[in-house]
């Protein structure tokens, strides 16, 4: 039977909902989107704060892909404002580039190393491990001891509230150490802001005569039968009522601050601090928005266990707890799971677009049998 004409409900109104949702309503399909908070955009949401400063509420967002199909379906929602991240670390006192770069070296350790002279600095103090499994694997088999505890050790046990050692390799892995002088956070050939911001942004990706959204409404409140097909962005465990335990996730209190008549904080966009205060780093939205104006405001970022799930924490342990819930999703007929939570998977803004991308498709295949 042709499901064409179901309505089809999108829990979530994030990256994975609002992307499968465009997709789906340009497919003729017709989508109801709910997000239980009372915006869209999920963590990528930003506001003007109560100054007048544009800044993310749910944390800084950095919109960086090499992904030119994610880039162009963006593209149709927003301007850009072209903008590269950078970010330095505190050490004793001191600022550095990071991630670790050439600077970071000549200028911690009092050198002047050239490209060679980095790679073999690097190749003296790196503790080779073989296999890489963890964290700690990674960074230890990349540049050694004093640099891991100096930038690294401190930072993850505060961000995670565990042991490098503790954790996947995949974590450290996705931060780069570099024996040029490039102090860019990421390399993307894409790197830019949402002119207008990502709310913006958002809104204009689910304004379509097929699309309705309502915010506020939770999945739980929701008649499923009245749908043919639910995509599903929130977190997993909690569609299954964690009936195989709750998968753990990382949460973050944010500590939102208005500078008055201050043009600029810090000289980067963020500053970490690995090794002092109970935050892990500070970021200043006018680097990242462009936005003119008289103060600043910033965001410290507290790392909790308890709050909102932000972080899939990657540890083995907790890949076995998901396959048990993905053997449940594999066997649901009419529901998509896509997302950050949905999937458990630390995934970037760029990743989660790809991802629902294709989610999209195959919903629409399905549809169409
Ligand atoms: C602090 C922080 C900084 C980040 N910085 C970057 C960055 O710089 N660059 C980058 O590329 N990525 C970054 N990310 C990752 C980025 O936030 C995610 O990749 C992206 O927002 C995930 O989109 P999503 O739609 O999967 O999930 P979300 O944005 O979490 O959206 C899921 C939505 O589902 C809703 N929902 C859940 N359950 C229900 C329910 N039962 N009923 C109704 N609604 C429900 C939630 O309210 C939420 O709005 C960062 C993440 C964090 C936490």
């Amino acid at each position: 039977m042709s499901m064409l004409h179901g309505r089809i409900l999108i829990v979530g109104a994030g990256f994975a909902g609002s992307t499968v949702a465009r997709a789906l309503a340009e497919a003729s399909h017709t989508v109801q989107v709910i997000d239980r908070r009372a915006h869209v955009g999920g963590n990528a949401f930003d506001e003007a704060d109560a100054h007048g400063v544009l800044v993310h509420r749910y944390g800084p967002h950095i919109f960086h892909t090499n992904s030119e199909k994610v880039w162009e379906f963006l593209s149709r929602f927003t301007e850009w404002r072209p903008y590269e991240h950078r970010v330095q670390c505190v050490v004793a006192g001191q600022r550095y580039p990071f991630p670790i770069n050439r600077n970071t070296l000549n200028q911690l350790y009092g050198l002047n190393l050239d490209e060679a002279g980095a790679a073999a600095f690097f190749e003296r103090v790196r503790e080779a491990r073989d296999p890489v499994r963890t964290s700690e694997d990674v960074v230890l088999n990349s540049v050694g001891r004093d640099l891991y505890e100096k930038f690294f050790l401190h930072y993850t046990r505060k961000q995670w509230g565990m042991e490098p050692s503790q954790l996947k390799a995949g974590v450290a892995a996705r931060i780069p150490t570099r024996t040029n002088t490039d102090d860019r956070y990421f390399t993307d050939r894409f790197q830019a802001m949402p002119l207008g911001g990502y709310t913006r942004m958002f809104q204009n990706m689910l304004d379509h005569p097929n699309l309705t959204v309502r915010t506020g409404t939770d999945f739980a409140d929701l008649d499923r039968s009245a749908f043919s097909h639910i995509v599903y962005t929130g977190p997993i465990d909690a569609f299954y009522g964690q009936c195989y335990g709750a998968l753990p996730y990382r949460s973050l209190r944010f500590e939102h601050e208005h500078v008055p008549n201050v043009a600029q904080y810090q000289p980067v966009g963020t500053v970490n601090y690995p090794n002092d205060h109970a935050y892990t780093r500070i970021t200043e939205f006018r680097h990242l928005t462009g936005q003119m104006h008289s103060g600043t405001s910033i965001v410290r970022e507290y790392p909790t266990g308890e709050g909102d799930p932000y972080y899939p924490i990657p540890r083995d342990e907790n890949e076995v707890l998901l396959k048990q819930y993905e053997a449940l999703a594999a066997r649901e007929e009419n529901v998509t799971f896509v997302g950050r939570l949905a999937q458990y998977r630390y995934y970037n803004m760029d990743q989660v677009v790809a991802a629902a991308l294709v989610a999209a498709q195959r919903i629409c295949e399905r549809l169409r049998q």
